[in-house]
């Protein structure tokens, strides 16, 4: 291919194309390869687990407060599994647990709901526990504390890739450079994708184009009710004497913060009282180019947020920070995915609205959406996760996007 002169896609046809090389279209990708359907095509106009993929902090939290996003995330442990077992290799998946800390009354009550759908084994702690097994944290600052022994946090892009491998193994086609201009629709079904080298015939098409999402579905005039909202997160300076190797995921919801291990420093993140949320319809092509960390200042909050967070972890106040990290999460109204079909468009299938938590449910939203694209019944309850269960939106009104951005600042999950 010469500059100017973008050449044919390689592929002009396959019985299913995702759109989107993130966690989701990768792990749907997979899902599909597994299941023998072997003319999958996936495009992205960047290299594979770029965008939003390759920031995350990656947290694979279990208790979610509902069984069916509980269920989405059981299904990343059992792909972590089997891909390991497929591949020959160790993922990195850290599994030190995560331990859910309570400073109130309210927020032990918050805690008991979070687990109430749950099947996974959990454990309460008083404060002296809790700090024992976190020695960071302050015991008399935390009051109860629900411990999820089986939890952990994993490269996001060590395991998009391995999903990525296990559905090149399988006969899945992906292809990079190339940039999907439109679903093309034909009698009110899906015919194929209009990219910019050209159509490419598909009788299904899954939407799993991440912060661009809404855009996409748009073209077949259909609404997504979600949001591209800023998630942002610090790293301390290597402090390994303050943060031992081990150390479990802290969940801090009085804060409105995590935190995790990171090689000897703390990874930690803020939510924030004001999220910043993206007008779909004018995202670059490119995330890096947006200024995320200005937008509000990235670092107001952390100014804001940083004081209640060091009254439960008090060696912030001693550790230096060495980084900041921000990028584009798909927030919607409710919190929750949006998967599966949509009535208004035959063979639109969407893997988005990610909220924050598309790592860890990205194996269940792969098996889902992949089971859907077989013409099967899912083998959970998508209904929760419904693209058109808030009714008709306007994925580009200002009105949408403070809510989404509203959902985001309330989020009190891992
Ligand atoms: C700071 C931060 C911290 C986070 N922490 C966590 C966490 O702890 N746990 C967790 O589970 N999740 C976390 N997340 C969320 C997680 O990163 C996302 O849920 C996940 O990466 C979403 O994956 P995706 O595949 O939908 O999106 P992406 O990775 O963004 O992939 C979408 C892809 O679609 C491609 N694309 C879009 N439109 C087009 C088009 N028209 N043509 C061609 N290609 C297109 C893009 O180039 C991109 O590669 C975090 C996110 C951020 C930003």
């Amino acid at each position: 291919m010469t500059a100017g002169h973008p050449a044919a896609p390689a592929i002009d046809r396959a019985d299913v194309v995702v759109v989107g090389a993130g966690i989701l279209g990768l792990a749907v990708a997979w899902a599909l390869g597994r299941r023998g359907c072997r003319s999958v095509l996936v495009v992205d106009r960047h290299p594979p687990a770029t965008q939003a993929t390759a920031r995350a902090a990656a947290l694979l939290t279990r208790a979610r407060g509902d069984a069916a996003t509980a269920a989405l995330v059981r299904g990343t442990y059992d792909a972590i599994a089997s891909l390991e077992e497929e591949l020959g290799e160790d993922l990195g998946l850290r599994r030190f647990g995560t331990l859910h800390v309570a400073a109130s009354p309210a927020r032990v009550e918050a805690l008991h709901a979070l687990i109430a759908n749950g099947t996974d084994p959990f454990e309460w702690l008083d404060g002296e526990v809790a700090a024992r097994l976190a020695p960071c944290l302050s015991a008399e600052a935390v009051g109860h504390a629900l411990f999820m022994p089986l939890d952990g946090f994993i490269d996001p892009v060590r395991l998009a890739d391995a999903y990525r491998r296990s559905a090149r193994r399988a006969g899945v086609r992906v292809q990079s450079g190339l940039s999907v201009r439109a679903v093309r629709m034909e009698h009110g079904r899906v015919a194929g994708i209009d990219t910019d080298r050209g159509f490419i015939a598909a009788p299904v098409v899954v939407n799993a184009a991440g912060a661009w999402a809404a855009g996409l579905a748009w073209t077949a005039g259909v609404g997504l009710p979600q949001a591209p909202v800023r998630s942002q997160y610090w790293i301390t300076e290597p402090r390994p004497d303050l943060f031992p190797h081990g150390l479990p995921t802290l969940v801090m919801p009085d804060a409105g913060a995590y935190a995790r291990p990171e090689l000897g420093a703390l990874l930690f993140g803020l939510r924030g009282r004001r999220s910043v949320a993206f007008d779909p319809a004018a995202l670059p092509n490119d995330t890096g180019g947006l200024d995320l960390a200005d937008s509000d200042g990235g670092w107001e909050t952390l100014e804001e947020g940083w004081r209640p967070l060091a009254r439960l972890c008090p060696p912030l106040f001693q550790a230096g920070i060495a980084h900041y990290l921000s990028g584009l999460s798909t927030y919607t109204v409710d919190g929750r995915f949006v998967l599966g079909a949509v009535p208004e468009a035959e063979g639109l299938l969407m893997a988005t609205g990610c909220c924050g938590a598309g790592i860890a449910a990205s194996g269940g939203i792969g098996q889902a959406v992949a089971t859907l694209a077989l013409g099967e019944v899912a083998p959970i309850d998508l209904s929760p996760f419904a693209p058109g269960r808030l009714g008709a939106v306007d994925p580009f009104s200002p009105a949408l996007r403070a809510a989404c951005a509203a959902a985001r600042s309330g989020k009190t999950a891992g």
